[in-house]
């Protein structure tokens, strides 16, 4: 069967918000538009609404799906209509680890904003990261209609906080009580909205109150276009007409090379504006030829790059991106094709794990059904039923041309808490019940505790770890106990360091030989764990480095200032000997373990600690209590600014620090202040702290 639609007709785009900025809302209104096929400009009978909201539930379940597919044609281009696959993106800022996977395999995104809050914490962190990803965006300014919307304030706001390069293509007319439509600001067409069910759309003229905040905006923007495009500019100062088709044009490219970032206007729950955000989504957002060809490595030759273009008759390369529990049909394997086509019933390679996978069933979520398919293309967003062994972040591949994608890195947790089940009876379920979890989400961990026959569980944060209990009892039916939450603390080193690791025994008949010297170098934050082998001549034979590396690698388990995980260094194995009969992989194992753990004691090792990026929204009389506890914390005020009536504080403070933080602030502000805190990095823990820890003395606030 050929493929329905082209690449040129496909978005892969992601709906990124802050929470309660709208993202549901924006989606709901999405799935509702393009499953009624309802245009803008339309006058059609109210109908279709009511079986709509009926299916509410069904809906919740769609809109958390990983992947929905829809359809859309852009007005007044019928023939252009475009396949649109949303992708999931968590509207939480403990969750930023799946954002970061959903921004891996999306082409283009929708950032959400909230008329009255403007740029909030997550859609910056969000912002930034999508920029790391060079993931072109549009923004959506949402909740027009509420009390205190204000367009041109949040426009200052991304200009400020996100984007010099955001420029409207729409204006809204009016605001708040009196949001009554949308301008488009290149073809001129005034879109006003008779109800607030999105029914009647009237096209009209440009209110006469509007036509100089309109011409000076659009000549902004047009500028902003032309400017990259020497044509349009000599026209443009000549006089000569806009040509719309040609603005269009040059348009799409710039948002695609991200040096424009449109931003449009509406609001989602009055039905106002969602139409003409999925005509701009087909008009500016990349299809999978927009983008470079997709990169990674032949797993045989590491060191050959392997590229694969956005083409059906490519080999089939194909990213998961997230695993699901189905309530139906058991575990969902997400992916996005990135080259070559597959059919249901075939096989796959599943090169990170170098097993071979049957997939079983493909299947596509629609807005309100699930539609089993036969095969995926090029470009293409699906989820396969049955892959046992495949999990977040693994490639899958055509066997006869293997390539590894780059995978996704997921930050390593910075706190846990000991969980124990309430009953005998829910001990054995809690443990089917937390793999399950951790099969979904790799952020989570679960690890038992050998001292003290305890579960430990960590995540990204207290409110990460809450949703995984809740999600326990609710869906696994168990019951548990959580303990106090903890730091999870790291270990690194500072200087560069060489040590000696031998372990020779002579016990009677065969003895024991493993001989090595390690050079230990400090990595950057994040960079994580290398090994490097540099023995060269046979010094040591080849068989026993993979013991080697094996050792080492254990030994950085538990580092030697407080036994907590050492993270980001370089290990590189330079010298050593062997015996013909004595040495063994055991031995050198032993060997490499000790040869590291006296290599860290030498390389200056210091303890981290996770901080937290907070922002706290208070009134201004409280805010010296609360700059006065935070800087209490070991915490930092890094900005401060107007928000309406109220203050924001943007400040970091170690997690130790925050735990409670909640209760805390509320009964500081009387419940007037609300804060967001999520993880921005490691750092070291000053020297008074660490003796603290490592005596186990630490304040209360930390265990
Ligand atoms: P999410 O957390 O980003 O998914 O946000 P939701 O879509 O759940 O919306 C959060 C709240 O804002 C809900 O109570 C919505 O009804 C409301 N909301 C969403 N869009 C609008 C809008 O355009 N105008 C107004 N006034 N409220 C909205």
């Amino acid at each position: 069967m050929p493929r329905a639609y082209t690449l040129e007709k496909t978005r892969n785009i992601g709906i990124i918000a802050h929470i309660d900025a709208g993202k549901t809302t924006v989606t709901e209104r999405i799935l509702f538009y393009t499953g009624k096929k309802h245009k803008i400009g339309e006058v059609h009978e109210g109908e279709a609404e009511m079986d709509w909201m009926e299916q509410e539930q069904e809906r919740g379940i769609t809109i958390t799906s990983a992947a929905t597919t829809c359809f859309w044609a852009p007005r007044g281009e019928e023939k252009k209509q475009c396949r649109i696959n949303i992708i999931d993106t968590p509207g939480h800022i403990d969750f930023t680890a799946e954002v970061q996977r959903s921004l891996r395999v999306l082409d283009g995104g929708v950032v959400v904003f909230d008329g009255v809050a403007g740029v909030e914490p997550q859609s910056e962190t969000v912002y930034h990261q999508a920029e790391k990803f060079k993931v072109p965006l549009m923004g959506f300014v949402n909740k027009m209609d509420r009390t205190g919307a204000n367009f041109y304030a949040d426009l200052e706001s991304i200009r400020e906080r996100l984007a010099k390069h955001a420029y409207p293509i729409q204006l809204p007319i009016g605001a708040e009580d009196n949001f009554k439509g949308v301008i488009d600001l290149l073809t001129q067409e005034a879109f006003f909205y008779r109800d607030d069910l999105g029914k009647e759309v009237e096209k009209t003229e440009i209110p006469a109150d509007m036509k100089e905040k309109v011409e000076f905006h659009r000549n902004e923007l047009i500028e902003a276009i032309a400017q990259h495009d020497e044509e349009l500019m000599n026209k443009y100062l000549d006089g000569k007409p806009i040509d719309i088709d040609a603005f269009k044009r040059v348009l799409r490219h710039l948002v695609i090379n991200n040096e424009i970032m449109p931003i449009l206007v509406g609001s989602a729950l009055k039905n106002k504006g969602v139409q003409l955000l999925l005509d701009a989504v087909c008009d500016y957002l990349p299809n999978p030829l927009d983008i470079p060809p997709v990169k990674g490595f032949n797993p045989k030759k590491p060191d050959v790059e392997e590229i694969r273009k956005a083409d059906d008759s490519e080999p089939f390369t194909a990213l998961a991106f997230k695993i699901a529990a189905d309530p139906f049909v058991g575990k969902l394997c997400f992916f996005r094709v990135y080259s070559g086509t597959l059919q249901a019933g075939s096989y796959v390679l599943n090169s990170s794990t170098g097993k071979k996978e049957r997939i079983g069933r493909i299947v596509q979520m629609h807005a309100n059904h699930r539609e089993e398919i036969k095969e995926v293309y090029a470009g293409d967003i699906a989820a396969a039923v049955g892959l046992k062994d495949t999990f977040t972040g693994h490639t899958l591949c055509d066997e006869s041309k293997p390539i590894v994608l780059e995978s996704i890195t997921f930050p390593e947790p910075v706190i846990s808490v000991a969980i124990e089940p309430k009953t005998k009876a829910d001990q054995e379920k809690m443990g089917i019940a937390l793999s399950k979890l951790a099969e979904e989400d790799p952020t989570f961990r679960i690890r038992g505790d050998e001292e003290t026959m305890q579960t430990i569980i960590s995540g990204m944060g207290e409110l990460h770890l809450d949703v995984i209990v809740d999600r326990m009892k609710r869906e696994f039916k168990v019951e548990a106990n959580i303990g106090k939450p903890q730091v999870a603390y790291k270990e690194t080193i500072k200087a560069s360091a060489e040590a000696e690791g031998k372990y020779i025994r002579q016990s009677g008949g065969r003895g024991q030989y493993g001989h090595c010297w390690l050079r230990i170098e400090p990595k950057g934050r994040g960079e994580g764990f290398e090994f490097i082998d540099e023995i060269k001549g046979g010094l040591i034979p080849r068989e026993y480095i993979p013991a080697i590396q094996k050792g080492v690698k254990e030994a950085t388990d538990k580092g030697v200032i407080a036994g907590y995980p050492l993270i980001d260094l370089q290990v590189t194995v330079y010298d050593g000997s062997f015996h013909e009969v004595d040495s063994s992989e055991a031995a050198f194992k032993i060997a490499g373990s000790i040869a590291l753990q006296e290599a860290v004691r030498r390389a200056n090792p210091i303890l981290l600690e996770p901080i937290m990026k907070i922002e706290i929204i208070t009134p201004e009389k409280f805010m010296g209590d609360v700059i006065g506890n935070i800087n209490s914390k070991r915490g930092q005020i890094e900005e401060m600014r107007d928000r309406g009536q109220s203050k924001v504080l943007d400040a970091t403070a170690p997690l130790a620090e925050m735990f409670g933080y909640a209760t805390e602030l509320r009964s500081m502000t009387q419940g007037r202040a609300s804060y967001n805190m999520e993880f921005d990095h490691y750092a070291e823990v000053p020297t008074n702290v660490t003796e603290e820890i490592k005596s186990g003395r630490e304040g209360r606030s930390r265990r």
